[in-house]
């Protein structure tokens, strides 16, 4: 069975203090948490050192939200996958929506930043997801499978075992819309399936699936239940601890 995996994106949210605070409530409400399920936080890069200060001893691990596709440099603003592990992340979200629709990001580039990562040893959260328009316009299947092909071209399959994928359906994202779990685990089976036929049926049974897309302490339970959905891309309740809290609970009881 594969187990859990919640990870709480911060997105462009709380300052060094503020991450501060909601870390020391997280700690202390997962006391008694035996590690049913893996737990990663990423708050925005200020937020990094100070935060692996903070979970040190606790179930709960780092990831960045983003990492440059080049190792160092004179490129303004960037942050390389070298500065993400020294900082102490695991792991590193690439290809989010809002980096595809705000920043540009194409498959190719997530592609490259994928296999920068897994260099560096760190282990990618990848995004995939349709807009609506594409739902409406009933090609979610097409969209997707090309997506799954982009970001894992060349990859080889030591590779796709070593990192995650996140389904996130784009008009669900902060919109308080979620997929329903059907819908849901019906694209989750579908990129399973493919990354099947690229590679092979025991990689795909192992791979971890995430969904993303206004995942709340109320519908986490229908959709961590269905049978490919593996965990939460978690962006607005993963900054509210009680939220959060429910959310990683409930993964365990998927699990149990
Ligand atoms: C996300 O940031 O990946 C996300 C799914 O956000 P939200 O949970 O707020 O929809």
């Amino acid at each position: 069975m594969r187990r859990k995996v919640i990870v709480g994106n911060w997105k462009m949210n709380k300052d060094i203090h503020e991450t501060a605070n909601l870390i020391t409530e997280l700690r202390e409400r997962m006391k008694d948490f035996r590690n049913e399920v893996d737990v990663v936080i990423c708050p925005p890069f200020t937020s990094l050192v100070i935060a692996k200060a903070l979970i040190k001893d606790s179930p709960i691990k780092l990831g960045a939200q983003n990492m440059s596709q080049y190792d160092e440099g004179a490129y303004t603003g960037e942050i390389s996958a070298k500065m993400l592990t020294v900082a102490g992340c695991e792991y590193v979200i690439l290809g989010h929506s809002e980096r595809r629709q705000y920043f540009n990001e194409t498959d190719e580039l997530i592609n490259a930043k994928i296999k920068k990562a897994l260099k560096a040893g760190l282990t990618p959260i990848v995004c995939i997801g349709e807009t609506l328009e594409e739902r409406e316009a009933g090609i979610t299947d097409k969209i997707i499978i090309t997506q799954v092909k982009g970001v894992l071209h060349e990859l080889t399959a030591t590779e796709v075992e070593k990192l995650l994928i996140a389904y996130e359906p784009v008009w669900a994202i902060g919109t308080g819309k979620n997929a329903t779990p059907d819908q849901a685990n019906q694209v989750h089976k579908l990129i399973r399936k493919q990354v099947g036929q690229m590679y092979s049926w025991a990689i795909a049974e192992k791979l971890i699936i995430q969904y993303g897309g206004s995942m709340n302490a109320q519908n986490a339970s229908s959709l961590l239940s269905q049978s490919d959905i593996d965990g939460g891309l978690i962006g607005g309740a993963s900054l509210k601890t009680v939220a959060f809290m429910t959310i990683i609970q409930t993964g365990v009881e998927a699990y149990l």
